[in-house]
Formats: C-alpha cells, structure tokens, sequence
C-alpha cells in the first residue's frame, strides 16, 4: 500500500474526528505536496505522508491546583511529541481556555515544518493546557505551574523535548515552570524550557524574536516589489508579546502601525502606536487595551468590531488562529493591502488565503513568518549547550539572517515546484522535504 495525498486526508479526517484545526493544518500542507509526490514516489512507498501526520507520542494529564480560596481545580495538561526526526521535540506551550487535542496537534503539526525551515536541528513538538491565566494572582499561576511541571518533568530533556511559550506562557510561567523542575530533578538543565530570563540562562533578543522575525520576513516580501516598510501603513491584530515585538520592528524599519487589538476590541492609533506605552499597559499591568485608549490623546477604541476593516498597505495577524476570514480578506484586498505575513499560528482561514492568492497580495505563512521564536530558542539552546551569552547584536543578525533564509528559500522552492510566488507551497515543499528525506534515512521506526 502507498499513501497519497488524497489517502492521508481521509485517514486523517477519520481518526482524529472533531480536531478540525489539525484538520486545516494538515490539509494545507497536504495540498502543497501533490507535486512532491509526483517527483518522489520513493515518500510514498515508505508511506512518509501517513507517518509524519501521526504523533510518534501524545501526552494528556491531570493539573489538579488549589486556587486562593482553597478551592481544589482540575484542569488538562498536553505535549504532543510530533517528529524528531531532525532534532529534539521543539515548540511552545499554550495555556488558553480554547486549548484540547486538537489546538495542540495543529500547533505540533506547523511546527515540524517551521523548526525544518530554520535550518536548526530542532523536531516538532507543542504542549499546553487549557488553564486561562487571565485573572489568575500570580500564586494561582505559580500553583498551577508547579503541578503542571511535576508531571511534565519525566517527559522533557535537552536532548528529548524543549517546552517553552506560546499564547499565555511567557517570562513569568516558563520561571514558575524551570523552578520546579530543577526542585524535582535537582539539576540546573539550562538546555530544558527556552524562553527563559536573561540571569539563567535566556537569551537576549529572545523576547523580541517572533514579532522582528515576522517584520523582517514582511519587509523581504515587500523587497520583492522593490519596496520596504519605510512610509507604509500597517495593521497589526493582538497586543502580545508577538504584535509588540512585531511592532517595534515595523516602527524602527520607518513603517507607521496604527492598529493592535485585544479579545475585547482595537485601538486606531493615527500617530502611530506607542509602543512603550502598549509595553507598559499589556506586559507590565496585564490591563485591556482600553487602557492604552485612555492614556493617549487621540486615540479610537472600537469595542468590538474588526481590526481588518482599517485600511493599510501590510497586514501582519499576530493573534491567533483563524483571526482572518475570507470577508476580513476581501476587505483588506479592497482596501488596497499589499502583504500580509503570519506572525500567530495560522491566523487567515482557508478561505482568506485564498482571497489573497487571487487579488495577487503577497502572503507569508506562519511556519515561515512567524519562525524566528523558535530559531531564536535554538539559538538559546545553543548558548545552553556552550555555556556562553551571546550579546543582543549578534543574536538579532543571527535572526535576520535565519530569516532572510527562510524567505529566500520558500521563493526559490516555490519556483523549483512550479508555483513561482507561492510562499504557502514554498514553505511546506521545503519543511517537507527535509524532514521527509531525514526519516528515508533512518528507516522504519
Ligand atoms: N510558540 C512559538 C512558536 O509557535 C515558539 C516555540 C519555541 O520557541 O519553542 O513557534
């Protein structure tokens, strides 16, 4: 028996019923493969497809916690092993409400291609929990960290598999996080979480790696035009760490951002956000953004609503997944949008990516856009393994040239494949092939 594109899609649908995020992942890349498989029949007779859409482990445990009042909670812990084909399971850790199998999966699933894009020796991986840390003392996160780690601990190495954020772990978490597993272990694993604070073992310009990789990423798109974020309007959707960081970027390369948004709505900034002032409101306080409207003289907070109906030239979703649907692509496209890069994991549906393939507006996927968080927690690793710090300016062109890469090789794979522009097939055909010729070279297991 072989696998083919179309197999593995119905295979995939009819075992892991109800995961419709893993669903759209795994069909998005699947798409991109058909001309692979027409040059490489030597994946199919290994069935190379069937294997790399099944997690070599999946992992799913109780957190019990006591929350401020004594009360006893119980919430879902998860770390879906991928493929490590080309290195140690690595990617974040999610701790959102909406978080089950099936938000892991997908994440797991981009991730084997995004750590195959950086040219580091990392495989994929994702964990997380569907703990909501919004609202939470920081005791309550510390609890729930603790408990979370005291069963994570046995499932995780430098060598095995290297947790670090994602939406709602940050600096804060990974610390609680990496306490309790050098109490458990007793040893001092730098190598184990990513993300970690500058005097232990973190990396400098890992903060900021994912929103300047999705910037540096958008403004070699634009260079494609012959352009740059020099003058350029730009809509950016979240107030995380990664639309922050995104921000500054844009904002230092000469762009004007004039949008972020949180769950609860979107600020217009005419002036161009204040990134300080979004540092102070989001990271420090942990506040609404309708904070940061109170605070700024001309400023509109639209409750609710759509961020994407603000017209600009670049647009860089940097929310979350499934943010920008086909209707926010028409209007983005109407408006005369230029680009559109990734900076979440799989913000634009199906529907808006194709929107946008047809009005001829560049788009970036994630697993290129959004890579240099985790190119930048291998470069954390690598310090780890050398017991060395590096200084910010050497990391920050390590990042950029990883990205640049990125996107130099998603452009010339998208060209080899028949599909010149096409960054979507680019990038998967590259992550792909990689790993797919690493697990032919090690046989059946
Ligand atoms: N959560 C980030 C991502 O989606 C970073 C993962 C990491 O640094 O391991 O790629």
């Amino acid at each position: 028996m072989t696998s083919t594109v179309e197999s593995v899609y119905e295979e995939v649908l009819r075992r892991n019923p109800g995961e419709a995020e893993f669903h759209q992942a795994v069909k998005e890349v699947l798409h991109s493969l058909r001309e692979v498989e027409k040059r490489h029949p030597e994946y199919a007779d290994a069935r190379i497809l069937s294997r790399i859409v099944e997690p070599e482990r999946q992992i799913m445990f109780r957190v019990p916690w006591v929350d401020d009042k004594g009360q006893v909670q119980v919430n879902r812990g998860f770390r879906v092993e991928f493929n490590s084909a080309l290195g140690p399971y690595k990617g974040g850790l999610r701790f959102h409400p909406t978080v089950y199998l099936g938000i892991i999966k997908f994440l797991g699933f981009e991730q084997i291609f995004k750590n195959s894009l950086t040219g580091l020796a990392m495989g994929g991986g994702k964990g997380g929990s569907d703990f909501d840390p919004h609202g939470k003392s920081d005791a309550e996160v510390m609890r729930f960290c603790q408990s979370f780690m005291t069963e994570l601990y046995r499932h995780i190495g430098e060598n095995t598999d290297v947790p670090a954020g994602d939406i709602g772990v940050g600096g804060r978490e990974i610390g609680y996080m990496f306490g309790q597993y050098k109490r458990i272990t007793n040893r001092f694993d730098a190598g184990v979480l990513t993300g970690k604070g500058l005097d232990w073992g973190g990396s400098l310009a890992r903060t900021e790696a994912t929103g300047y990789g999705c910037t540096v990423f958008a403004n070699e798109m634009l260079g494609t035009k012959g352009e740059s974020f020099d003058g350029r309007r730009v809509v950016i959707s979240g107030a995380g760490n990664v639309a922050i960081y995104a921000a500054q970027k844009v904002e230092q390369l000469g762009g004007k951002v004039v949008t972020v948004s949180d769950s609860s709505g979107y600020v217009v900034d005419e002036n161009g956000i204040d990134v300080a002032l979004l540092q102070q409101v989001k990271e420090v306080e942990r506040a609404r953004l309708s904070e940061y409207a109170a605070r700024r003289d001309g400023v509109k907070y639209v409750q609710g609503g759509s961020v994407w109906d603000v017209n600009c030239d670049v647009a860089l979703p940097c929310a979350t997944q499934n943010e920008l649907d086909e209707a926010a692509a028409k209007t983005l496209a109407k408006n005369g949008v230029k680009v559109v890069a990734e900076g979440a994991n799989m913000p634009c549906t199906e529907g808006a990516v194709k929107v946008f393939r047809e009005a001829g507006v560049l788009f970036g996927p994630g697993k290129a856009a959004n890579a240099g968080g985790v190119a930048t927690s291998g470069l954390e690793m690598q310090q780890n393994a050398s017991r060395d710090s590096w200084t910010f300016e050497r990391t920050e062109e390590e990042l950029t040239s990883i990205m640049k890469n990125i996107h130099d090789t998603c452009l010339a794979t998208a060209e080899e494949y028949g599909t010149p522009g096409d960054y979507v097939a680019g990038a998967n055909i590259a992550g792909f092939k990689k790993v797919a010729d690493t697990m032919l070279a090690y046989g059946v297991v």
